[in-house]
């Protein structure tokens, strides 16, 4: 089960709305006794019924609706039913504690685009139906969080934050935010489950692994509002995490995700355990940033490793530790990501996000690939770098930086033009990328290797972001030489 609430946060004017809002979520680890009715399944042709796919956590009748007293909108999006229904009480209600609401159209229409853009990613969802129900501002039950099956959004919820958030998710902005959130765990939480099993490092429900449920989900909702067509609402969303996360380094938050879910879970003492499950939610979204990051530089996103751990694990009723992670990040980039996890998930090193602005989500259809002139180097040798790049979206500029990491993997030095230096440099030419273009390959950089660079394995990594935003990423890609002694 999941909790979710809205609170304020400090910061300055955004948009109409004249303040950032943030999300404090309060998640539950569902627990899995319908999952095992997931084994054996393999996509739209053997869907569980949804009879047989109840949550026995949700109270009887909970998602059920009926259409005398609910708007129902539904519309099938790859073979799943996505029915959104609004109550009727909120007819001619135009705004809730002082925020305006959506149109009924509004709410729906997000709720679908930003299903079928879930769905893109995981490509599929293994039931025939989703329930998104809107109930009556007067009724007394509560949100329960998100289930396979759907979610119910309530008016009691903001009690959780101490009465001090928007006063209801029906409302501008946040319809946009938390049900969009809590779409992403119908799949992850829902489908892609924890293993609590066992477990002497939290009493639960929280787990180090919560960073994968939450924070991820925390990446992929400001994401998918900005493909369902707010592109405001991306930066505004990871620059609520980054601003909230490094708030919080240096105090009694900056902890681990394994410390961070003892007191996630027991509430012991102050500050409040809803405070710590917060941190997950802001230090896991930039988690999965750097991690799509990462997956870019070999060819890869995080969608794939989401689509890798929804039909590896999720499907077929295996549940996930941290290490689950780390091996299917290695079968889906050919990659070890043990350094990073031991860094920065496992351990609390300095999330490198200081600074970023995160103006925009690289589209992962945008491409590029980089090759060398050889594979072995000697210093004072010509080296020439060539780019390819394809862009299948929208006409943009590229600024191109090159990076050379040794094979220790812990350190990055980038290229700029007269040596290598330890910060991200945009090298000076810069690339126009014309919608539907293919550029390319062209030697982009023609250099005497410096006698400064030790003998070694290195990865050249090739990063293109939107010229004075190395924050926004638009595609990446690497190759690896060796410089001889
Ligand atoms: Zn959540």
């Amino acid at each position: 089960m999941q909790q979710e609430v809205e609170c304020e946060s400090g910061g300055g004017p955004v948009g109409g709305v004249g303040r950032l809002l943030c999300l404090v979520l309060i998640c539950i680890a569902s627990q899995p006794a319908a999952a095992a009715l997931l084994a054996g399944r393999d996509g739209p042709r053997d869907r569980p019924s949804k009879a047989a796919f109840e949550d026995p956590f949700l109270p009887p009748g909970y998602l059920d609706f009926d259409a005398a007293n609910y708007h129902v909108f539904s519309l099938s999006i790859r073979g799943t039913r996505v029915v959104v229904a609004i109550h009727r009480s909120l007819d001619g209600v135009t705004q809730i504690g002082g925020r305006p609401t959506p149109t009924r159209e509004e709410f729906a229409g997000h709720m679908f685009k930003v299903f079928e853009v879930y769905s893109q990613i995981f490509s599929s969802f293994p039931l025939d139906r989703v329930v998104i129900k809107v109930q009556a501002l007067a009724d007394p039950q509560r949100f329960l969080g998100a289930s396979r099956m759907g979610f119910v959004l309530s008016a009691a919820d903001v009690d959780l934050a101490g009465g001090t958030g928007p006063p209801h998710w029906y409302t501008i902005p946040m319809y946009r935010e938390a049900p969009a959130h809590e779409l992403f765990h119908i799949w992850n939480g829902g489908v892609i489950q924890l293993d609590p099993t066992g477990r002497t490092d939290s009493p639960g429900p929280f787990f180090e692994e919560s960073w994968f449920v939450e924070g991820l989900t925390g990446y992929y909702d400001p994401r998918s509002r900005q493909a369902a067509g707010y592109p405001e609402d991306y930066a505004r969303g990871m620059q609520v995490a980054r601003d909230n996360y490094f708030r919080r380094v240096g105090t009694e938050f900056d902890l681990p995700f394994a410390g961070l879910a003892a007191r996630a879970s027991t509430g012991c003492c102050p500050p409040p355990a809803s405070d710590f499950q917060s941190m997950f939610v802001w230090k896991g979204a930039l988690v999965g940033y750097l991690l799509d990051w990462m997956l870019l530089e070999t060819g890869k996103t995080l969608d794939d490793l989401m689509r890798y751990m929804y039909e590896q694990l999720g499907l077929q009723n295996r549940r996930f530790r941290t290490r689950d992670v780390i091996q299917a990040l290695r079968q889906v980039s050919g990659r070890d990501f043990q350094d990073f996890f031991d860094r920065y998930v496992v351990g609390n090193e300095r999330l490198p996000v200081e600074g970023l602005e995160f103006l925009e989500h690289h589209p992962s259809s945008t491409r590029a690939s980089i090759a060398t002139d050889g594979s072995r180097y000697r210093a004072g040798q010509g080296l020439t770098v060539s780019l390819a790049a394809g862009n299948p979206g929208g006409a943009r500029g590229g600024g191109a930086h090159l990076g050379a990491q040794p094979a220790d993997g812990r350190t990055t030095l980038y290229f700029t033009g007269r040596g290598f230096v330890p910060t991200m440099t945009p090298l000076a030419r810069a690339f126009p990328l014309a919608s539907g273009a293919v550029l390319g390959p062209v030697p982009v950089f023609s250099f005497a290797l410096p006698a400064s660079i030790p003998a070694g394995a290195y990865t050249f990594l090739l990063t293109l972001t939107d010229p004075g935003n190395p924050g926004a990423i638009v595609a990446s890609a690497s190759v690896p030489i060796t410089f001889q002694p």
